[in-house]
């Protein structure tokens, strides 16, 4: 069901995270170990966002495999960034599978990203979606529950909500209006990364000025740390904070 990950730090090529490790983002696309909740690989789309030296971040997603996209791997060994934020995606039945459906999601300086589902879609969101205004559901990046999701946080960010008081707020109303949902949420603005584990594997890896926060380990690394269920984490590169959802 989707991986996705984040990292702050100094800059590195995007393609150490994407193609090198061991257990990079492009392997966890075709040979997944924790595909909890359905799904086998994430063939349906990926995504990566980062942030160039000056100004917002820049965006590339596509409806393909990573795997299968043969520009990818030079785009993202020329590319160094000190943040960024990547997905690969399982498209859950139903909804469709095209590349605004892929995360990372944007506007300004976030970047966003949703692994899971919301239970009982569509029909659980109505009271949700009717809080939104009426020109954010008419121009939703693809009809599915990640890009609803990104629209609840958005509308929060642009309200004026801290990353982490979004993610949240938003886990906290879903959560109440869809139970049963799974809700890994995953968002940054480039400075700090604020991340849900509702339903799905979460870890990561803080140190040395870096923080890495992956579904999946993406190597051997001692350092990696499982992130427990029901928990916000906030992480920057001088600190890692995690709290129980229910008591942020
Ligand atoms: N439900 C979301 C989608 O279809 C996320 C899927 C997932 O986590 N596998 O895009």
């Amino acid at each position: 069901m989707c991986r996705h990950l984040a990292y702050l730090g100094p800059p590195l090529a995007l393609s150490r995270l994407l193609f090198e490790a061991p257990h990079a983002l492009v392997r966890q696309s075709w040979a997944p170990k924790d595909m909890r909740g359905g799904g086998t690989i994430n063939a349906d789309g990926f995504g990566v966002g980062w942030y160039p030296a000056a100004g917002h971040p820049v965006r590339y997603r596509s409806d393909r495999p990573m795997w299968a996209d043969a520009s990818l791997p030079g785009l993202v060994a020329a590319t160094a960034a000190g943040a960024l934020l990547a997905a690969v995606r399982s498209a859950t039945e139903t909804m469709p599978v095209t590349s605004t459906a892929a995360a990372p999601f944007t506007e300004g300086p976030w970047l966003f990203s949703h692994n899971g589902v919301v239970a009982g879609w569509p029909d659980t969101v109505t009271s949700l979606a009717a809080r939104l205004p009426t020109r954010d559901l008419l121009t939703l990046d693809a009809p599915t529950d990640s890009a609803l999701l990104w629209a609840l946080v958005r509308h929060r960010l642009r309200a004026g909500d801290t990353p982490a008081a979004a993610v949240a707020a938003t886990v906290a109303e879903v959560s109440a209006a869809a139970p049963g949902s799974r809700l890994n949420l995953l968002l940054t603005d480039g400075a700090s990364i604020a991340a849900s584990t509702v339903g799905h594997a979460l870890s990561v890896r803080h140190g040395d000025g870096s923080v890495l926060v992956s579904s999946e380990p993406l190597d051997d690394d001692p350092g990696w740390r499982a992130v427990p269920d029901g928990h916000l984490l906030v992480a920057g590169p001088a600190g890692l904070h995690l709290t129980p959802l229910g008591r942020t």
